[in-house]
Parts: structure tokens; sequence; C-alpha cells
């Protein structure tokens, strides 16, 4: 274990051997390109003060280039216990917090004045991560992730396309996404089998967000589930004469499907049935 640490310090950030062999567990396909880890990283658009908080640094490929961001505060949420208390070690002034971005108390952002959310997220739990943070949107300047293309294309897709579903209305409710650039597998060790993509999310105006999120996920979640059947079907007699009125008014039928609604229709539906 000292060995490899000394090993590691003494090759610097750009050798990027450290923290054992890459763990298939956690989705460690570690980016090798500096160029893709700079254009990330200049897409976050750090300003000076900001502090930012990287999800899954793993050696330190965005790491290192956060550092030197002009970020007055640099956080990491590492879940690999070999990985985690070693970046503090190649990265002096990096807060590292080992754990588990699926567990963590988001809230904790709560102090911090502004921050920017960035990460090559691990393709297994890249959606549930990215379903979590949009709670907070309010708490974000930006944020900035690599994920698998496919999710990519569903974050951004838009009504009555193949790609269009849960994610893409909870998502859009609270940020306007954007995907940035693709990514091949050749610049990752080990090398994935998909592409990569970047997104970029930007948060929506306060007076835009849902004011029941909760609420809102359950029903996106509901509707979604089946999502080849007719509103009408799926709501049954939760479909209010208020909510009939509402889809009138959009110019659609209780016989239109789920993704034939923009997220804000389906925030609307969900307002116009009232308690139901
Ligand atoms: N940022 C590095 C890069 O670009 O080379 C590593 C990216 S790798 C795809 C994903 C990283 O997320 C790994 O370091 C992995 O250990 C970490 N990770 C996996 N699951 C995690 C979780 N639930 N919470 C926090 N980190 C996690």
């Amino acid at each position: 274990r000292k060995e490899k640490t000394a090993q590691g310090v003494r090759g610097g950030a750009a050798s990027g051997s450290f923290g054992g062999r890459p763990k298939k567990s956690l989705g460690q396909n570690f980016l090798t390109d500096p160029n893709v880890a700079r254009r990330i990283v200049a897409s976050l658009g750090v300003e000076p003060g900001d502090a930012v908080l990287e999800i899954g640094p793993g050696r330190g490929a965005l790491t290192g280039f956060l550092m030197v961001s002009g970020a007055g505060r640099v956080m990491a949420l590492e879940k690999d216990r070999d990985l985690a208390p070693e970046l503090p070690l190649r990265f002096p002034g990096l807060c590292v917090v080992n754990a588990d971005a699926m567990r963590f108390a988001w809230d904790r952002l709560d102090r911090l004045p502004r921050v920017r959310v960035v990460g090559n997220l691990p393709y297994n739990v890249a959606s549930p991560i990215m379903w979590d943070l949009a709670w907070l949107a309010q708490r974000f300047a930006r944020a900035v992730f690599m994920v698998q293309l496919e999710v990519a294309e569903r974050i951004v897709a838009v009504p009555r396309t193949g790609d269009y579903g849960g994610l893409s209305v909870w998502l859009q409710s609270f940020v306007t996404p954007a995907k940035l650039f693709k990514v091949g597998p050749n610049v990752f060790t080990p090398r994935p089998k998909v592409d990569s993509a970047v997104v970029a999310f930007t948060p929506r105006p306060v007076s835009e967000r849902p004011r029941e999120p909760g609420r809102l996920a359950r029903f996106i979640k509901r509707i979604f589930s089946m999502r080849r059947k007719q509103l009408g079907r799926i709501l049954g007699a939760d479909l209010t004469p208020g909510a009939g009125d509402f889809l009138e008014s959009q110019g659609l039928s209780p016989r239109c499907r789920p993704e034939e609604l923009t997220p804000g229709q389906i925030l609307l539906l969900m307002n116009a049935m009232g308690d139901a």
C-alpha cells in the first residue's frame, strides 16, 4: 500500500497510475487525454472565488485543471477508499470526501455561496446522481458532466422522439441541458464499450421551477412507466375535468401519449389535476 502511494506521488498526477487497478464495480474508466479534460473544465466557466464540486475525481484527470481554474475552493466526492486518501497528496488544497454520491446529503452544500459541479460520472450511477442533483439546481451556477452518449441523448431529448422520457422531463424541469461534444472510447483506460458525451446544465430561473418536486417526480414516474399508453388510460379518474380542460387548451386530448407533452405541459397538467 505504502509502495503504491510513494510511486504515485513520484509519478505526479499526469502519470495517473495510483489507487490500484481500475475497479469495474465503481465504473472506473479513467480519462487519459488532457485536451478533453481541459475542454470539460473550460466549459464549466469557473469564475474567481467559485466553489467547485467534482463527483468521482478518480486519478484526478479533471482535478488538476480544476485546481488551476481560479476556483476559490475545490471539493471532491470519491467513493473509492483507495483513491480518496491519495488525492489530497497530489493536489494540495483539495478537500476530498470519501463518500458515495448516491447517498450524499446534498444540503451540506447549503453553506457555499455558489457551486459549480463537474464529473466524469460512472456510467452505472450517472442517471440517479443527476436525478438527485436536479432537486438542488438552485444551489448551482452550472454543472458539466460526461456521461454515456445514449444518456446524453435522453437528457436533451424533445417530445415525440424515442429518447424522450422521464429523465428528460425531470431534468429539463430544473435545468436547461445542452450536449456539448462527443467523446470516443479511445481516451479512457480501460477503454469503455460505449461512446460518451459531455453535457452542461444551466439552472432554470427560480420562478420557472416546480414548487412540488416530490409530487412531480412521482407523477413523471407514473406516466412514463406506461409511455405507450394514452394519458386518459394511465390517469383514469385522476384526469379531472380541470385536467381535461387543460389538455384541450393545449390542443391535446386524453388520447395523447405522455411523450407528446413538453416538461412545462406535464407540470401544468399535474397542477390542473388538483390533489389527485
Ligand atoms: N474523473 C476521473 C476521470 O475523468 O478520469 C474518474 C472518472 S471514472 C468514470 C468515475 C469515478 O467515480 C471513479 O473514480 C469512481 O471511483 C467514482 N465513483 C463511482 N461511483 C461513485 C459514487 N457512487 N460516488 C462517488 N464516486 C463514485
